[in-house]
């Protein structure tokens, strides 16, 4: 019988990559909607008649149960969450309930239902927040700086505990920045990469950012999501950092984005000041020792073909408006 997996922020970046590589291991996938309509299912538009799809609400306990015990899975993944952490000042109440006490409903719920089911939580570098030890490991301390990386610490040491408490089978993916064509533009990378292809077809006359020497570990979500699968194929459970363990400044994700669609990037761009975040942090980098040697992990698309399949994919999308 094929394995079940149930995955929460089904129609999320991550969302759509994990269901893609769990439908081609065999799984029967379960995706989870949150009872708000404000699902976008652009995303595993592609996928959506392979899959069910459930609603249920992670800051319900009942609800969250019921589910489980509906979808009665092997795997939990919960990528559910606003991943947009600056909205996490307007709504830190939300953050904590949904990223944070959602988890251990998840937790709880497993314990409940059947305490074989694994559980892979997404934690997040944020949870390092401005750390001044470069790079970091599962060894660093967290030091949050926002309600999201909070959230997040919160849902990790509620993981680790459980683990050790109850001796369930849950561990949380430390994931750094990762990004893909189906990003939000609301984040950088992909806000560079669709500006660049829209100038290049004359939809859009300038770039407008912050500091561009801001320094991300950036990787592909595509990588990330195959991690996240690995750590549940252990034989024992633990946390793992994911990243690249490289770190690139928006300088040059800028220069990569325009270089692909051949303009000089300082005829359209420019700074403003009032872009500048005051949390953000560029120490963030992860060590990633741990996932190569136990795990048998790396990520394979690096910084520079990331930005190139991002902008690859925002051509095509600009040229059909145009259409
Ligand atoms: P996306 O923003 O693309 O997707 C988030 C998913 O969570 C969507 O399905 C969204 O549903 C759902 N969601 C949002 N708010 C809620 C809520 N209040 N209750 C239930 N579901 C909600 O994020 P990613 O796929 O990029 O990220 C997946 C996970 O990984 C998130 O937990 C994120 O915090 C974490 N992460 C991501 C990183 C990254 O760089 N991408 C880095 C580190 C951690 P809807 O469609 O309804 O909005």
């Amino acid at each position: 019988m094929s394995r079940r997996a149930l995955v929460t922020g089904i129609t999320g970046q991550d969302g759509y990559y994990l269901a893609e590589l769990l439908l081609n291991q065999g799984y029967t996938v379960f995706g989870m909607l949150r009872p708000e309509p404000r699902q976008n299912f652009r995303r595993i538009a592609p996928l959506e008649d392979r899959l069910t799809l459930e609603v249920a609400d992670l800051r319900d306990g009942k609800s969250i149960r019921d589910l489980v015990e509906r979808v009665a899975p092997d795997e939990i993944y919960n990528l559910a969450g606003n991943s947009f952490v600056p909205d996490s000042w307007q709504e830190p109440i939300e953050a904590g309930d949904v990223m944070g006490l959602g988890v251990v409903r998840l937790l709880e719920s497993i314990r409940a239902v059947n305490p074989a089911i694994r559980l892979l939580q997404v934690g997040s570098s944020e949870m390092f927040g401005q750390v001044d030890i470069e790079p970091q490991n599962e060894r660093t301390p967290y030091c949050p700086r926002t309600p999201y990386g909070a959230a997040k610490v919160f849902a990790a040491n509620m993981v680790a505990n459980y683990r050790r408490h109850f001796g369930l089978f849950a561990c949380t993916a430390i994931a750094y920045t990762h990004e893909s064509p189906l990003r939000n533009k609301r984040f950088v990378v992909r806000k560079v990469t669709d500006a660049a292809a829209r100038i290049k077809l004359g939809l859009q006359d300038k770039l407008v950012l912050g500091n561009l020497d801001a320094a991300r570990d950036w990787g592909f979500a595509g990588d990330y999501v195959r991690a996240m699968w690995m750590m549940l194929q252990r034989d024992a459970a633990d946390d793992f950092v994911i990243a690249t363990g490289e770190k690139h400044s928006v300088r040059r994700l800028v220069e990569q984005a325009f270089a692909r669609v051949e303009l000089d990037w300082r005829q359209y761009v420019e700074v403003d000041p009032h872009l500048f975040r005051p949390e953000d942090s560029t120490t963030l980098r992860g060590d990633i020792t741990k996932a190569r040697e136990e795990l048998g992990w790396s990520p394979e698309v690096h910084f520079d073909d990331l930005v190139r399949m991002m902008v690859d994919a925002d051509l095509e999308r600009a040229a059909v408006d145009i259409a």
